[in-house]
C-alpha cells in the first residue's frame, strides 16, 4: 500500500510517499519519496494550490502510472471537535474551514491542499491528523484560561495545545525504550524545533501543554516571543501598535530571532561559543524558562519516569542540552557528557543523562509523517 502524506506549512509543502506491507502496517513503512516547495508567496509560486500542482507533477513522475491508496493531511488546528484523526469528507473540510480563524497563519495552507487533493483523487481515501487532537485530554482547570466564559463561549478563547502528533510518537517510542506500556507512561516532553513546546503527559495522556489558543504561548521560539505579559500588549495598543504589527512582532520578529539576531541554534551557540554576549543571553533565556517549565510539568504529569527531548534543537543541538540539563540539578538529573555528544543525529532514542539521575532524559528523533502515515492507515484499514 501506498500512503501519500501533505504537510502545509505557512510557507512551504512538504511531501513523502511510504510503501507499507499490509500484512504489517504499524511498522512505519518504508518512505519511497519525498519533497519539499518552500518560500510559497515569497518567490515563484503564489500559493498552495500551486505548490499542490508542482507536487502532483512529481508524484506523477515519482509514481510512474501507480495511484497511492491513502493520504495524509497534517491540520494544525483540529479545535474541540476532532479528538483524533478524521475521514475527511465535504463536511469534514467545512469543519475544519471554520476554525481558520483561530489558526490564520497555518490552516487556510491545509484546507487549500485538503481541498485541491480530493479534487485531484477523488477516489482517494484522505485522512486529517491535528497537531491539535493529542491534547484534547487536557483537564478543563488546565485548558481554561482565567478570563470571563464569555471569551470562551463566543470565541472559543482557551488553550488547545499543538505539536501533539510528534509528541504521541516520541512519548511511546520512550514508553518503549523504559518497557513502561504507554497507557502507564508519565513524562515531560519538549519538542523543540522553530516553534518549540513542552507536554506533561499522564498515563499516557496530555495533562498540560505550554502551547494554548494559539502556537504562540510558552517557550522562546525561532522567531516566537512565548510568554510575555499579556499587559505589554495592551501598552504596545496604546502606543499606536495595531493588530497587524502585533501579530508579527511576536509571531515574526521575537524569540531567538529578537535576542541573538538569528533564528537557527547553530549559528547561536557558534556565536556564543565565541564570546557574543547577546547569543549567550538569547540562549540563557530560552533555557531557563525550558527548564522552569519542565520542573512545573514534572509535578504536573504526577512524577517523571523520563524527561524527552525532541525537534531540530533537540537531537541536534548537544551545546543547547548541555545547558538544559547544567540547570536540571534539582531533579536529580546530571549530564552525561559523552552520551550527549553521541545522541546527536542517533536514528533511535539514547539517553544523555547520568546512570544514576534520578530521572532519564531520552534524546528521541521524532517523525510526524510517518505518525500521520501510520494514523491514516489505521483509519483508512488495510484490504
Ligand atoms: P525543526 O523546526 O524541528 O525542523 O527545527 C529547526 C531548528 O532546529 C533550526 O532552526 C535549528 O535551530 C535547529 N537545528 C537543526 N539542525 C541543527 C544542528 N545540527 N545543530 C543545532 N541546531 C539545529
Amino acid at each position: 500500500m501506498l500512503v501519500l502524506v501533505l504537510n502545509a506549512g505557512s510557507s512551504s509543502l512538504k511531501y513523502s510517499v511510504r510503501r507499507f506491507d499490509p500484512a504489517q502496517p504499524f511498522t512505519g513503512g518504508v518512505r519511497i519519496a519525498k519533497g519539499i516547495v518552500e518560500q510559497i508567496g515569497a518567490g515563484e509560486v503564489a500559493d498552495h494550490l500551486q505548490a499542490f500542482d508542482i507536487v502532483s507533477g512529481e508524484l506523477a513522475e515519482v509514481l510512474g502510472g501507480r495511484t497511492v491508496d491513502a493520504v495524509g493531511h497534517r491540520v494544525v488546528h483540529g479545535g474541540e471537535r476532532f479528538t483524533g484523526p478524521a475521514l475527511i469528507d465535504n463536511e469534514i473540510i467545512r469543519a475544519i474551514e471554520q476554525l481558520n480563524e483561530l489558526a490564520p497563519l497555518h490552516n487556510p495552507p491545509g484546507v487549500q491542499c485538503l481541498r485541491a487533493a480530493t479534487r485531484a483523487w477523488p477516489k482517494v481515501a484522505q485522512v486529517a491528523v491535528f497537531d491539535t487532537s493529542f491534547h484534547r485530554t487536557l483537564p478543563e482547570p488546565v485548558w481554561r484560561y482565567a478570563l470571563p466564559d464569555e471569551l470562551y463561549r463566543r470565541y472559543g478563547i482557551r488553550r488547545y495545545g499543538f505539536h501533539g502528533t510528534s509528541v504521541d510518537y516520541v512519548g511511546r517510542r520512550a514508553a518503549d525504550l523504559l518497557g513502561v506500556p504507554w497507557e502507564k507512561f508519565d513524562g515531560v516532553i519538549a519538542h523543540l524545533g522553530n516553534g518549540a513546546s513542552v507536554t506533561a503527559v499522564n498515563h499516557g495522556r496530555s495533562v498540560d501543554t505550554s502551547m494554548g489558543f494559539t502556537p504562540l504561548e510558552g517557550l522562546v521560539m525561532g522567531t516566537r516571543s512565548g510568554d510575555v505579559d499579556p499587559g505589554v500588549l495592551v501598552f504596545l495598543l496604546r502606543k499606536g501598535y495595531d493588530a497587524e504589527e502585533l501579530d508579527s512582532l511576536l509571531n515574526r520578529d521575537s524569540g531567538f530571532k529578537a535576542l541573538a539576531g538569528h533564528n537557527d541554534m547553530r549559528v547561536i551557540t557558534e556565536a556564543a561559543a565565541a564570546g557574543n554576549e547577546e547569543a549567550e543571553l538569547a540562549l540563557e533565556t530560552a533555557a531557563h524558562r525550558l527548564a522552569r517549565y519542565i520542573g512545573g510539568y514534572h509535578v504536573a504529569c504526577t512524577g517523571a519516569q523520563a524527561v524527552v527531548l525532541t525537534g531540530g534543537i533537540g537531537e541536534n543541538s548537544a551545546p543547547f542540552r548541555a545547558r538544559l540539563l547544567a540547570k536540571l540539578g534539582p531533579l536529580g538529573i546530571s549530564l552525561d557528557a559523552a552520551a550527549n555528544e553521541d545522541a546527536t543525529g542517533a536514528e533511535e532514542g539514547l539517553r544523555i543523562s547520568t546512570p544514576d539521575s534520578a530521572i532519564p532524559v531520552l534524546v528521541i528523533p521524532t517523525d510526524e509523517e510517518r505518525a500521520i502515515a501510520e494514523a491514516t492507515l489505521a483509519l483508512v484499514g488495510t484490504p
